[in-house]
């Protein structure tokens, strides 16, 4: 990796310095003959002083910045819209080229700010109640595309993260799926980690998966984030239909590979995350269903609110159906919440993300992607 940074040096190519962790731009620096805390420096002044023009970094020599300018850049995504909901949600939707666009959602809260970011133009799974999944997979975003999200809505609000702290979390749960773009999404979970840039602890990062149960597996050795499971039914059967990959993936599998995330954690949950659709997974039998599987799991239950989109069939479930689910869970024992919709007026809720971009034609094309994609699954 550290070669490829090299290359494209060599090549003339400038390389976008957001795409790479610590130990890597150490060797970059190393590489040009520089000291090592450069790296240090740099990170902090990208990530903590919201910098991207090397002239600005004060500590930098004159030729090293001259060098750098000549060789690299910070690169960011560029903003097609920013909307601000009434209640204080703010959407971005950025360009990441070739007519691509992801979104990034920041949802202020009383003591905590987070930014929803995507992993992914597109998603190849399919889920049936996901607005993304209406557009197909596109690609996976570059680690620099992951940390410019961060950089950006940090940016847009005026906020030096060095000073004043707006984003204190941070969640894998915009576009796509964050496992199948794993070793970009693991460096940028430990950018976000690492002191010299974001310094956010392993409990403020939430990834959220469908269950790619063999990329589950892999994610204990490379990382230690929160982590959040879209579950959603409480039998196959159900989930098949709902969460495609559960053919693949069943969920006895996808609970043992839970189970294995925190087993050495004593303190650890996972949250388990259920969408709320009327007439199909609301009904206190599913209720009971979900209380048996999840009895033995340390585990938060987030009940989600369906949020519609156009061209769905399906229904938000009452909020008495809810209230008797949660009021269900809750007497099992179960610690369960139901997540407040957030910014619906701007169409920046779960599941409502960038799916009115996409023209018909890009859309059938993206679904041929994944078919392609899902194969190498
Ligand atoms: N692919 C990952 C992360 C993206 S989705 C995953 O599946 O977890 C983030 C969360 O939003 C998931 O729990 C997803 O199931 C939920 N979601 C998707 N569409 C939704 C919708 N229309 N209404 C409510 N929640 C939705």
């Amino acid at each position: 990796m550290h070669n490829i940074l090299m290359v494209d040096v060599i090549k003339n190519i400038k390389v976008n310095l957001l795409n790479y962790t610590e130990t890597e731009l150490e060797s970059f620096f190393i590489n040009l003959g520089e000291k090592r805390f450069r790296a240090q420096q740099l990170l902090q002044w990208m990530y903590q002083f919201g910098v991207n023009d090397f002239s600005s970094m004060t500590n930098i020599s004159k030729a090293l910045k001259s060098r750098l300018a000549d060789i690299a850049e910070i690169k960011i995504p560029v903003v097609a819209s920013e909307q601000k909901s009434d209640d204080g949600t703010i959407k971005w939707l950025l360009e990441v080229g070739g007519g691509n666009c992801i979104e990034t959602v920041y949802i202020p809260e009383k003591n905590r700010g987070t930014l929803c970011i995507s992993s992914q133009v597109g998603c190849a799974l399919d889920c049936t109640f996901c607005s993304t999944a209406q557009q197909g997979f596109n690609r996976n975003l570059t680690v620099a595309e992951i940390m410019g999200q961060i950089w950006l809505a940090n940016h847009a609000m005026k906020c030096i993260p060095r000073e004043n702290r707006k984003i204190t979390n941070i969640v894998l749960m915009g576009m796509g799926e964050p496992l199948l773009n794993y070793q970009n999404v693991i460096k940028a979970m430990a950018i976000m980690m690492d002191d010299n840039a974001y310094g956010l602890s392993k409990r403020r990062i939430t990834l959220s998966t469908s269950g790619v149960v063999p990329a589950l597996d892999r994610l204990k050795q490379d990382s230690d984030v929160s982590l959040a499971v879209s579950l959603h039914a409480p039998n196959d059967a159900l989930r098949d239909q709902l969460v495609p990959i559960n053919k693949k993936y069943p969920i006895k599998l996808l609970l043992e590979s839970c189970r294995r995330y925190i087993e050495d954690e004593a303190r650890r949950k996972i949250t388990f995350e259920y969408v709320m659709l009327e007439g199909i997974n609301d009904q206190p039998g599913h209720a009971r269903e979900l209380i048996k599987l999840l009895r033995d799991i340390p585990s938060k239950v987030n009940l989600i609110p369906f949020n519609p989109f156009p061209q769905t069939n399906y229904k938000c479930s009452s909020p008495e159906t809810i209230d008797k689910f949660s009021d269900l869970l809750i007497k099992a024992g179960l610690i369960t919440m139901t997540r407040k919709t957030r910014g619906d007026d701007i169409d920046a809720a779960c599941g409502q993300l960038a799916g009115k971009v996409l023209d018909k034609t890009k859309r059938t094309l993206n679904k041929k992607n994944n078919n392609n994609y899902r194969a190498m699954l």
